[in-house]
């Protein structure tokens, strides 16, 4: 099979890219999923953007540089906050209904943003609406051509440049082809490496793994960032209790009843990210507990009706009635702040290979993502990689029907949970010298019993050395990496450590 654009992943970055790619050429979009399932249908707080007469791009950029701890790359969010109104407005072209009130689109605050700037829509429901809605546009869009339930499992590169992709039937049936002169990878983030998690089951990093081995250069794995306030239930994948409702208001309490967020930080419940993880991390060390509470039933009942309808339902589900009832939550991993590097235009280091969404290191969330950014940053990037991906596109030469032969696809699920659960003890929220090293020792070994298992763990396994190595590498706190042995911030360190297949990891200053 032969397309003008290949598109690996059905996320809202994958449904992006086909979509401005087919106004200039035959699209293969490939999904191991159904179309449209990934982490992107489960975002619930929305999409940042400075559309309000009392924000501007600049304001939004300068909350995001702070947030990334002097790692961002300024260029990359420039682009990003200043063409954030641009890509709202797209969405709505798309037919995306964005929530409203008495006096027009209903903003919503999170964590981190001096402005209230999170355009939502179906109340916390946002990734469902987007995606619903793009789902809908690609499926009427002729040029593209739908290759669902079809794994990617490596990429056709000759050395040099990428050709498209080796993929396999995800319910068996023999590997095939798919070639196109530009590949957009767009297959998302890892967290559910994870043990407690708030991914779907697709965040394996695929991707990350097949650019490795395809030659790209990987940056910035060290920083996974955990979200402060998944519900509490039992390993796997878990319900995200959305920071837009801390944003109206709610608070965080220990279980000895004491709100402990505001002699942390000023912004106390709506600090960004790792500081509010983090300071729920020590409060459950300190008390013993693997919980802590979020109250938001100070908060009028009709308003959390209204504007969390979905979190509101699914607490129910599990015996909460957040109107009234205090809801046990804790941090998970959440989302994969590293990728596949690439420059303003998402492409990679290898030609004819382009990234964008997840899967990509752009460098707009440097060391601590923004909330809200990552469906920004999805759209803003997608749509600048198939401009770049038209001009770099060449005529594909002839491709050797011979590959490098691979470990099978698993027929069965495999259990996983070893791998996740030293994940979690020794590459989570806080981290030493000796936890690293010893996960280092039990990944190897896992990579000697399972590289040929199967090709997920084997993909897992790349990607668990990478995060491992980089987290093992940067001896310093900075955003989502704690170490604790190294507590504090380190000027020396802001650079970047990128990693490339048969090359030692380097630094790169910001
Ligand atoms: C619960 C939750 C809430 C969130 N809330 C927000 C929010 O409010 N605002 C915000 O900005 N961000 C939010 N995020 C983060 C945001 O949703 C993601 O960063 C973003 O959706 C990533 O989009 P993507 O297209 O890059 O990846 P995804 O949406 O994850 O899509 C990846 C696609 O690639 C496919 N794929 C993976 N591997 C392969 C392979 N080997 N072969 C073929 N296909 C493959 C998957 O099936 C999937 O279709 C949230 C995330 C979660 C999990």
């Amino acid at each position: 099979m032969e397309a003008d654009f290949l598109v690996i992943g059905s996320g809202l970055a994958g449904l992006c890219a086909a979509l401005c790619a087919s106004r200039h050429g035959s699209v293969a979009l490939v999904t191991n999923s159904a179309l449209g399932e990934g982490n992107s249908l489960w975002a619930q707080g929305g999409i940042a953007a400075a559309v309000s007469p009392e924000d501007s791009p600049r304001l939004h950029l300068e909350d995001t540089l702070r947030a990334g701890r002097e790692l961002c790359n300024r260029a990359a969010v420039e682009i990003l906050t200043d063409h954030a109104p641009e890509a709202v407005k797209w969405l709505e072209e798309m037919g995306v209904l964005f929530d409203r009130g008495e006096e027009g689109i209903h903003l919503g605050r999170e964590g981190g943003h001096s402005r209230r700037r999170i355009l939502h829509s179906g109340g916390s429901a946002s990734g469902k609406s987007f995606i619903d809605a793009l789902t809908q546009r690609v499926r009427e869009t002729s040029p593209i051509q739908l290759v669902e339930h079809t794994i990617a499992a490596e990429l056709v590169v000759d050395g040099e440049r990428c050709y498209g992709i080796r993929s396999d039937a995800a319910g068996g049936g023999s590997p095939r082809l798919i070639l196109a002169p530009v590949t957009i990878l767009a297959t998302g983030g890892a967290a559910s490496l994870f043990e407690r998690t708030s991914n779907p089951p697709t965040a394996t990093g695929d991707g990350i793994a097949l650019a490795y081995r395809a030659g790209a250069e990987i940056a910035d794995m060290e920083f996974m960032q955990f979200h402060p306030t998944a519900l509490v239930s039992k390993n796997g994948w878990t319900f995200l209790i959305s920071e837009a409702v801390r944003g109206e208001g709610a608070y965080l309490f220990n279980t000895a009843g004491k709100r402990f967020m505001p002699a942390v930080h000023e912004m106390a419940e709506l600090a960004p990210r790792d500081v509010v993880a983090s300071a729920i991390h020590q409060e459950m060390r300190q008390t013993g507990s693997e919980y802590v509470l979020l109250s938001a039933k100070h908060l009028p009942a009709a308003l959390l009706k209204e504007r969390f309808p979905n979190i509101y339902a699914a607490c129910l589900e599990r015996g909460f009635d957040m109107t009234r009832d205090l809801l046990p939550v804790a941090p998970a991993a959440h989302y994969t702040i590293g990728g596949v590097r690439t420059d303003l235009d998402g492409r990679t280091s290898v030609k004819g290979l382009l990234a964008c969404g997840e899967v990509a290191c752009t460098g707009v969330h440097g060391a601590n993502r923004l909330a809200s950014n990552s469906l920004l940053e999805c759209l803003v990037f997608a749509r600048r990689a198939v401009e770049a991906a038209r001009q770099d596109a060449t005529p594909l030469p002839a491709i050797p029907t011979q590959w490098e032969s691979l470990p099978p696809l698993e027929s069965e699920p495999s259990d996983f949970s070893p791998l996740a659960h030293l994940m979690t003890k020794a590459v989570g929220i806080v981290r030493s010298q000796s936890e690293l090293a010893c996960a280092q020792r039990q990944i190897e070994e896992f990579w000697g019993v399972y590289k040929n298992e199967s090709l997920q763990w084997r993909n897992r396994l790349q990607v668990a050395r990478l995060i491992t190595q980089a987290a093992l590498l940067r001896t310093e706190s900075r955003g989502a990496h704690r170490r604790e042995d190294f507590p504090h911030e380190d000027p020396n360190w802001k650079k970047h450590i990128v990693f490339q297949k048969d090359r030692e990891p380097r630094t790169i200053e910001v």
